[in-house]
């Protein structure tokens, strides 16, 4: 028997669909279409993928077996996304002309950025679920690169498989000798030689590699021919190579925090004069820092709305957690000792504080293009997976030590969030930027404004008859009224 006193409740109300959920300053920028969206992505992702992340996980079973083949419960998943019409709703279909030519499931999402971002946050609360909708990193970038800059060939020979979920990609920039967050550092050798291009280097993190399924990569590397005096983000080139390719080879699979990732896993490859034909460039030569920047974007939006989605759901675990009537430390329900609701508000709170930026920031890119919105964009890339961070703590901490074994989803979010904080550019590269430009905006105007507005007081004392008060009292002396900024 549970000497725990009852559950409060609010009456028993079922939670309103995602539909009703959109916060008030969103309201006016979600169509209808996407409003109904919204709502089949949010039942399909708690009663079919949710429970099927279970099963999934099951199927990858153990050992070197975890690498072979994949769990063919994604594969259903997949058909019933595809049924459900709900499938490739990341690409902002009107960005790309004639894309149905190469899309055989002709279901190019055709939702902006914002409508899309409050579908990644559900995407965001199941490990499937991105998978199944084919809305997957880093999928999704490298099929809005091809569709974006690729040709008709390139087009119809990988972003038509990619559309139809028929196989997977990867992204290659990071290289293990290099500080790989700068674009202008990659150095992978990219030789012409005839009608080919050669390719020597070798590349880490990978994502994807370890996928049967991954076969094309985008590769970033340095043209032979681009010396020191090119202008230094004009020295990279993106070309896609077939994973199959001869002289190309998977030497290991890099874990996170101990977890493989499997079956997608983090690849370390070289390159060993891999032959892949001229044509096989993307948009041109010296351009891979350009498409580095369009891919990175909006995507980074996508991404803050699934850290949404994953701190959504710890902190529905956590308060799952307070109401277990069989947990009474104390003569108390958890919910009763101070300091843990306490982490409920600020975790509610800080939830709502970054979705807000975020959403924002998918406003100001859906008003303009990602390049007017380069300061929005990098606020929600530093503040998500922080904040995210500290609510999955909170949800662990309130678990005791559960929280941080495989009986929850809380650990392994929690290392999947982590490194977020790195991936796509570290918080310090963006802080950076951001702190940059904000002082270089306003260092002048903040100077004048604070200058006027004591000049403008020391004439209202004057005309007042009134003089400041020192702390301290008048026998102060030998100091100025006020410091000189
Ligand atoms: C799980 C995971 C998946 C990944 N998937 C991919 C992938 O699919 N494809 C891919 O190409 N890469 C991938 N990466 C790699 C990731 O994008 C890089 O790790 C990231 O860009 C940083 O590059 P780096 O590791 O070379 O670190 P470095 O560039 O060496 O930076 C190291 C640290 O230096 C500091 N630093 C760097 N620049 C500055 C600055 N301007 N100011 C202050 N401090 C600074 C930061 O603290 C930074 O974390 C993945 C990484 C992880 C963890």
């Amino acid at each position: 028997m549970s000497n725990a006193p009852p559950l409060p409740t609010a009456g028993g109300q079922p939670r309103k669909p995602a539909s009703q959920r959109i916060p008030v300053i969103a309201e006016p920028f979600v169509g209808d279409r996407a409003r109904k969206m919204l709502d089949i992505v949010e039942k399909f992702v708690e009663e079919e993928c949710i429970p099927a992340d279970a099963v999934w996980a099951a199927q990858l079973g153990t050992g070197d077996g975890r690498w072979e083949g994949h769990p063919s419960i994604l594969e259903d998943l997949k058909k019933r996304a595809k049924d459900l019409g709900i499938w490739n709703m990341f690409l902002p279909k009107n960005h790309y002309s004639n894309l149905s030519e190469y899309d055989p499931t002709n279901s190019a999402g055709a939702f902006t950025n914002l409508e899309y971002g409050l579908m990644c946050e559900l995407l965001g609360r199941s490990r499937t679920a991105a998978e199944a909708t084919n809305c997957a990193a880093p999928d999704t970038g490298n099929m809005e690169v091809i569709a974006r800059y690729g040709t008709a060939e390139q087009k119809k020979q990988w972003l038509t498989p990619l559309l139809a979920g028929q196989i997977r990609s990867g992204f290659l920039m990071t290289e293990p000798d290099k500080a790989s967050s700068d674009g202008s550092n990659i150095s992978l050798n990219i030789r012409k030689e005839g009608n080919e291009l050669v390719l020597n280097g070798s590349k880490w993190w990978s994502s994807g590699a370890g996928d049967d399924r991954c076969k094309i990569y985008i590769v970033m590397g340095r043209d032979n021919d681009a010396d020191d005096s090119v202008d230094r983000y004009k020295r990279q080139s993106m070309v896609l190579v077939p994973s199959d390719a001869k002289g190309l080879t998977v030497h290991r699979m890099l874990s996170v925090y101990g977890y493989d990732d499997a079956p997608h896993g983090h690849g370390h490859i070289t390159f060993n004069n891999v032959r892949v034909p001229a044509s096989s460039v993307i948009l041109g030569h010296g351009r891979g820092n350009e498409i580095m920047q369009g891919r990175l974007g909006p995507g980074r939006i996508h991404h803050a709305m699934r850290s949404i989605g994953a701190a959504e759901v710890a902190l529905e675990w956590m308060i799952a957690r307070l109401n277990d009537e069989r947990k009474v430390p104390f003569g108390k329900p958890l919910r009763e000792h101070g300091v843990l609701i306490d982490w409920v508000a600020r975790s509610r709170l800080e939830i709502d504080a970054a979705k807000l930026v975020v959403l924002n920031a998918s406003v100001k890119i859906d008003s303009g293009d990602a390049k007017a919105a380069l300061v929005e964009i990098a606020e929600s890339k530093i503040l998500t997976p922080n904040m995210a961070l500290a609510v999955i703590d909170r949800a662990v901490q309130a678990h005791g030590a559960m929280g941080v074994c495989q009986d929850t989803p809380l650990a392994s979010s929690w290392a999947h969030l982590r490194t977020l904080r790195i991936a796509d550019g570290p918080d310090e590269v963006h802080l950076n930027q951001l702190g940059r430009r904000e002082n270089r905006a306003r260092a002048q105007e903040c100077i004048d404004r604070i200058q006027q507005q004591k000049k403008r007081a020391a004439e209202l004392m004057k005309q007042y008859g009134v003089q400041e008060k020192q702390l301290g009292g008048s026998k102060v002396s030998g100091f100025p009224a006020q410091s000189k900024l």
